[in-house]
């Protein structure tokens, strides 16, 4: 987080960038999108006190049946962060290989989860990660019915404007990334999708 403060980069969300892939709202100067999947009770008690010391905004993908549970966040958290700033996005009820699904499973899946969590948090739930990053024709009509406007995978790149938004890409990183590992990997991912 340091290093992309220093870098010069913004910190938007999933929002802000399918309005500027949609409609062409600007974005800062060097943007980027923090996503954090599956909903750690780590991700409250250290990634989102170093997020907000910073001005920067994040999207935490919730296991809507995984919250409360040891090692998950809270509802009570989920809400506090998202008055925060933090957008909240589904990564399912369950965490299954959405491939391996039955049509009503996949309904529960990827519609139930977001119902639960608007019901649960109060905002609309606008975006969708794949578990494991796993998915097919079916999966993706699931998103796209269950009104979701974009979703995340984890194939390797940087979101241009020509992507399927139910099929952004993104840029892993790891513990232990160093900061030049990680402007290797944006510069990487930018250049794979030619921004
Ligand atoms: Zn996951």
């Amino acid at each position: 987080m340091d290093y992309l403060a220093r870098a010069g980069y913004n910190t938007v969300t999933l929002a802000q960038l399918y309005r500027h892939l949609t409609s062409g709202e600007p974005l800062p100067e060097k943007p980027v999108v923090i996503t954090f999947d599956d909903g750690y009770a780590s991700f409250y008690e250290h990634a989102f006190p170093r997020l907000r010391e910073r001005g920067f905004v994040a999207t935490l993908f919730v296991i809507t049946d995984k919250v409360g549970t040891p090692r998950y966040v809270t509802w009570e958290q989920v809400r506090e962060m998202a008055a925060a700033g933090i957008e909240i996005g589904s990564h399912t009820a369950t965490h299954p290989d959405l491939r391996e699904l039955e049509a009503s499973q996949l309904e529960h899946e990827v519609s139930g989860s977001r119902k639960t969590l608007e019901e649960q948090v109060g905002v609309p739930v606008l975006f969708f990660c794949y578990p494991g990053g796993y998915y097919d024709e079916a999966a993706l009509a699931a998103v796209q019915t269950a009104g979701y406007l974009g979703a995340v995978t984890t194939v390797f790149g940087a979101a241009a404007p020509g992507d399927d938004p139910l099929q952004w890409p993104r840029v892993p990183v790891s513990r232990g990334d160093t900061p030049k590992k990680l402007q290797a990997l944006i510069d990487a991912a930018l250049a794979r999708s030619g921004s």
